[in-house]
């Protein structure tokens, strides 16, 4: 049912109240006018602690999240975030530490730094690692800075091009036009790759470099990618590697052998730090030796002593972040590698990938797949049911929402019409996969026989369908009477 529940302020009524404070024990007096509000507080709500208490536990139970149901939102990599980490990063030592406290009393939090920086640099083929950059897309921003830099410390002063596939995602051209440099794009083939002959034809010595995720974002491994590396190398241009999709690798292969010369890790998405709301970000950054002069610092040495310190690299684009980054997602991440361990690593990928083969395998008779190859740890489907009239990919995601699913990304990457994004990640257990895959196989039907069931979902959410444009671009994030009222006139009409 579509309900609006009472809003918080309409429970308000003058005099009610949430705490008793204590019988006044010193000479009353007048606060100074000077301390005195002046505006805002009028129409603040009376309430009582349990009226409270209810409204923001109710809200909080509106949040769809990989604790509450199964989110198989595709690229994002949201998978289960344990909750020893979350503890790990609630230790006084680390939550409770001051940024500005100094190495000598910082050992263990440098330590930790340290360790994860060895740790993402051994399992990505990397020499050096930097964790300030706060998400994905900051690694990006850094990464093509780097590149900038790494290319006028030699002279190089014309590169001025980047090279981007037509199936990236939109963070990449955005990052690299940051920088100031030009975004050309790389057609994808039939089978879903970096097309080799348009990438040939857009070598040239204008190019600084070649953003690339592998596996793409049709969820397949570029299986040229060597050859790819070579090109832009013989160029003279750099390989950034977005490791969005590094969950599809892990312990299999090292995009710093494969021929990458930097890489970001969303910690938020491989290396199961919250993701979205549920805290902030961290994309930390690994490269080669030749560019590790450039990375934003500070980074932490251990010195011959055995201590650790936070030191700058000689030629630093400068810092990315305040401070050292979103220190407790590396506590986080730190855990996750350290209980995980190398076999365990290697085990989350081999999962991840069987789970999104499985999916695909299960439902590519009725949901076209975009490409007909075996998938990595995710598979892009089509939302065109034969059969079915005037339903979109829209209306099945939304339909999904009904059953108690969160749903797959939808109409990304671009180059794939109607596309079903599904990443189901390896800390599934068949029996969701299969609940997952029957709700699909009933929605292809529901779609064929009544598809007004799906253009009306959802039906059983909190909301029915936003209007999402307005809901980014013009949010009522404060109560107002009148909207309320209306909104839920027009829900009961
Ligand atoms: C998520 C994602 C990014 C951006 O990462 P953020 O951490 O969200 O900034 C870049 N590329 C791909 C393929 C992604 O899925």
């Amino acid at each position: 049912m579509d309900t609006y529940d009472p809003h918080i302020y309409e429970f308000s009524a003058p005099g009610k109240q949430g705490v008793n404070l204590p019988r006044l024990d010193v000479p009353e007096a007048e606060l100074p006018a000077a301390l005195l509000r002046q505006d805002g507080m009028n129409d603040f709500p009376e309430l009582t602690e349990p009226e409270v208490i209810r409204h923001f536990t109710r809200i909080s139970q509106r949040n769809a999240s990989p604790d509450t149901c199964f989110y198989p939102l595709g690229s994002c990599t949201v998978k289960y975030n344990p909750k020893l980490h979350e503890e790990a990063a609630r230790y006084a030592g680390f939550a409770a530490a001051h940024p500005l406290q100094g190495d000598a009393l910082s050992q263990g939090a440098l330590r930790l730094m340290y360790e994860l920086q060895q740790d993402l640099g051994e399992i990505s083929g990397f020499d050096a690692v930097s964790l300030q950059p706060a998400a994905g897309a900051q690694g990006e921003f850094t990464g093509i800075l780097v590149f900038r830099a790494y290319h006028c410390h030699r002279g190089d002063h014309e590169r001025t091009e980047v090279l981007v596939p037509d199936s990236a995602h939109g963070t990449n051209p955005a990052t690299a036009a940051m920088t100031g440099l030009k975004v050309v794009e790389v057609k994808s083939d039939a089978r879903g790759n970096v097309d080799l002959e348009d990438l040939r034809s857009k070598l040239s010595p204008r190019i600084a470099g070649m953003m690339l995720t592998n596996p793409n974002t049709v969820g397949l491994f570029e299986d040229q990618i060597v050859e790819i590396c070579e090109l832009v190398h013989s160029a003279g241009g750099l390989m950034y590697g977005d490791g969005a999709n590094f969950n599809a690798i892990l312990g299999i292969a090292k995009p710093g052998e494969l021929g990458f010369d930097f890489m970001h890790y969303n910690l938020h998405k491989t290396f199961t730090t919250p993701h979205g709301g549920g805290g902030p970000g961290s994309g930390a950054v690994g490269c080669t030796a030749a560019l590790a002069p450039f990375l934003p610092g500070p980074l932490v040495r251990q010195g011959a002593d055995g201590r650790y310190a936070f030191f700058t690299p000689e030629k630093s684009i400068g810092r990315m972040k305040a401070f050292h980054g979103n220190f407790g997602m590396l506590v986080r991440a730190w855990a996750y590698i350290r209980s995980m361990g190398a076999t365990g690593l290697r085990e989350v990928s081999e999962v991840a990938v069987l789970n999104a083969n499985y999916i695909r395998a299960r439902l590519k008779d009725l949901y076209p797949q975009a490409v007909d190859r075996i998938c990595m740890h995710e598979t892009v489907l089509k939302g065109q049911i034969a059969g079915a009239q005037g339903v979109r990919t829209l209306d099945i995601a939304k339909r999904l929402i009904d059953y108690g699913f969160h749903p797959p990304t939808v109409y990304f990457p671009l180059i794939v019409p109607e596309a079903l994004m599904i990443e189901p990640t390896e800390t599934e257990s068949k029996r969701t996969l299969d609940d997952f895959i029957d709700t699909m196989r009933t929605i292809a039907r529901e779609a064929v026989e009544h598809p007004d069931l799906l253009h009306q979902a959802p039906t059983k959410a909190p909301v029915r369908r936003l209007d999402e444009v307005r809901a980014a671009r013009q949010p009522i994030l404060r109560y107002n009477a009148e909207a309320f009222a209306k909104l839920r006139a027009e829900r009961a009409s």
